[in-house]
């Protein structure tokens, strides 16, 4: 009965830290955990390459608005606007109920990477996440698992938590290979992690083929492989960890789709591109949680 003693700890106080899993916690707390399977839900928007900065700020604006008005338990918005946006984000994020992400990052802490910016900095902006291994760095700026694993990595040792997207492009799931794509995408990408490590990550399923097409993949193509990645995950480290890991889908996730997603069992939330680039549909989306 030990999971009774622990009502008394700061739940709140690991929650709503950033880097979120509970490798910090008494075992006792860990137990709580586990007995309310209160792995956390996220609902993060990838603004891509959009918006003016004045249109940034309207729309961070009216979402930090209308968060104020809503009630969330156990579930994070994050916003990844351009790396511009990022220090009005953060400064708007201060005072409301979102986190913010970036969409990149490069693996080094300084140097001479002309272009590039590095995890130091986005952490001095109190950037508590980031997306890697986006299908669309993966193929416009050909990002390998061995670079990416590099990027998951360098996020770590700050403190940040890596989105790490994972995902078959269309020819891959005819040929029925989409599990043994996601699995080496998920074993090069992350499973040199010690288990420590691997509680901070969020996985992001996107099968490429629903990025940005309208077309999503069914409540069961969805659960069959958020439920297959978690197997992974359970057979790499352990059940814990495997239940305790946030698993989001994206692809064409809009305000119409989200609730029979989120609905099912494995799926943790949403990592959502065209659908939260509008205010309304995006808190649909987020309340559909
Ligand atoms: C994405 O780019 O991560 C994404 C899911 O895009 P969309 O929602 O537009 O398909």
């Amino acid at each position: 009965m030990d999971w009774l003693v622990v009502n008394f700890f700061p739940v709140h106080r690991y929650i709503s830290s950033p880097v979120h899993r509970f490798t910090c916690l008494p075992d006792t707390q860990t137990n709580l955990t586990k007995y309310l399977n209160m792995r956390k839900k996220i609902v993060a928007g990838n603004w891509k390459m959009n918006k003016s900065f004045a249109e940034a700020e309207e729309l961070i604006t009216e979402i930090a608005d209308a968060l104020d008005e809503i009630e969330l338990t156990n579930t994070e918005v994050v916003l990844c606007p351009p790396a511009l946006y990022i220090e009005m984000a953060t400064d708007v994020a201060f005072e409301s109920n979102f986190k913010v992400g970036a969409q990149n990052i490069y693996p080094e802490d300084a140097g001479a990477f002309t272009g590039e910016i590095s995890p130091l900095m986005l952490k001095e902006l109190n950037v508590g996440y980031c997306i890697i291994g986006h299908s669309e760095r993966r193929k416009y700026f050909n990002e390998t698992n061995e670079f990416l694993a590099r990027k998951v990595d360098a996020l770590l040792k700050h403190d940040m938590c890596p989105i790490f997207c994972c995902g078959e492009v269309l020819p891959e799931r005819e040929a029925n290979q989409h599990f043994s794509v996601v699995t080496s995408q998920v074993v090069e990408g992350l499973f040199h992690l010690p288990v420590e490590a691997f509680r901070n990550v969020v996985i992001a399923y996107e099968p490429v083929w629903a990025i940005g097409t309208g077309v999503t993949a069914t409540k069961e193509q969805a659960q069959e492989m958020h439920a297959f990645i978690r197997g992974l995950i359970a057979g790499k480290y352990d059940e814990q960890t495997a239940s305790d890991t946030t698993i989001l889908y994206g692809g064409s996730c809009n305000d119409k789709n989200a609730a029979e997603l989120f609905a099912q069992p494995d799926v943790d939330g949403g990592l959502i591109g065209g659908a939260s680039l509008k205010s309304e549909e995006f808190l649909k989306i987020i309340t559909s949680l």
